[in-house]
């Protein structure tokens, strides 16, 4: 607690800086430079399955959804829903981390969270947000659960609850953080969560709030744990997923302009006088 004090009063004696690259903000700016700005919209436009959240070519998906989900009912695995800020590359990747290590920029990654949120079917329809729980020892190694600081952030925006009702019962590694097949993602994720309080979750759709996602399994095995405890659908929302082996980095793109991100981004007219 004191840390976070401690951050939030040097971040306010300190002049404003860049989020993600420190450069110092210009009169206009807000949270990041132009620079940032401009490959946040590179990084927040790839293309993803609206209900697993895999990339697929734009001209795989039709409506939004892969060849996989377009013509099957969810499983007690599967997402209702997905949606995501962007790829974990870039300005998104450096908050993130940064986040994760500091805590300062939950209520930027909680309005570029809502941002994309605002972009789906679901979003009107959950009954509450559930973060991804952290095992109890890196939650006090750390001092606070980032998915609790940004479920926090989106039920606040959205007159909304959070309900943290899954557990983790075992350790788990970071999987960004290291090298392992996804097949042994599945195999080390399986049956790691628990559901503390059954009754809450019977019948409701809810939305799992996650930072980072890698191949999905974490949110799987979270989906099937609240499904198996009788949700009646389960979404996701996370900020960041990590690209996959042969998707090209989303940086290296043609700058594009994300909606998503036009939609927060402040005027380029107001830095101007
Ligand atoms: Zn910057
Ligand atoms: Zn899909």
């Amino acid at each position: 607690m004191l840390s976070r004090a401690a951050n939030w009063i040097s971040d306010a004696i300190t002049p404003p800086v860049c989020a993600a690259c420190d450069q110092l903000l210009q009169y206009g700016d807000r949270h990041l430079c132009r620079l940032c700005w401009r490959d946040l919209h590179r990084a927040c436009g790839i293309q993803y399955c609206r209900r697993c959240g895999d990339t697929r070519g734009p001209h795989l998906l039709i409506d939004g959804f892969c060849a996989n989900c377009r013509d099957r009912k969810p499983g007690v695995r599967d997402f209702d829903g997905f949606s995501c800020v962007g790829a974990y590359e870039g300005p998104l990747r450096e908050i993130t981390l940064r986040f994760k290590q500091r805590f300062t920029y939950d209520a930027f990654l909680g309005e570029l969270l809502n941002a994309s949120l605002e972009a789906t079917s679901f979003c009107n329809d959950v009954d509450f947000w559930i973060p991804i729980p952290s095992h109890w020892l890196r939650r006090i190694r750390r001092g606070f659960q980032p998915t609790g600081l940004l479920a926090d952030s989106i039920a606040r925006r959205r007159q909304g609850t959070v309900q943290p009702v899954l557990r983790m019962a075992r350790m788990i590694p970071e999987f960004h953080r290291i090298r392992i097949t996804p097949s042994a993602r599945s195999r080390v994720i399986q049956g790691a969560f628990n559901v503390t309080s059954p009754a809450i979750v019977a019948d409701k759709s809810v939305c799992l709030i996650d930072d980072v996602s890698t191949t999905g399994a974490t949110l799987r095995e979270a989906t099937h744990t609240l499904k198996r405890a009788g949700a009646a659908r389960v979404f996701v929302a996370t900020l960041a997923r990590t690209p996959s082996e042969n998707e090209p980095n989303a940086l290296d793109g043609p700058v594009g302009r994300s909606e998503m991100i036009a939609s927060i981004e402040p005027s380029p007219e107001i830095g101007k006088s």
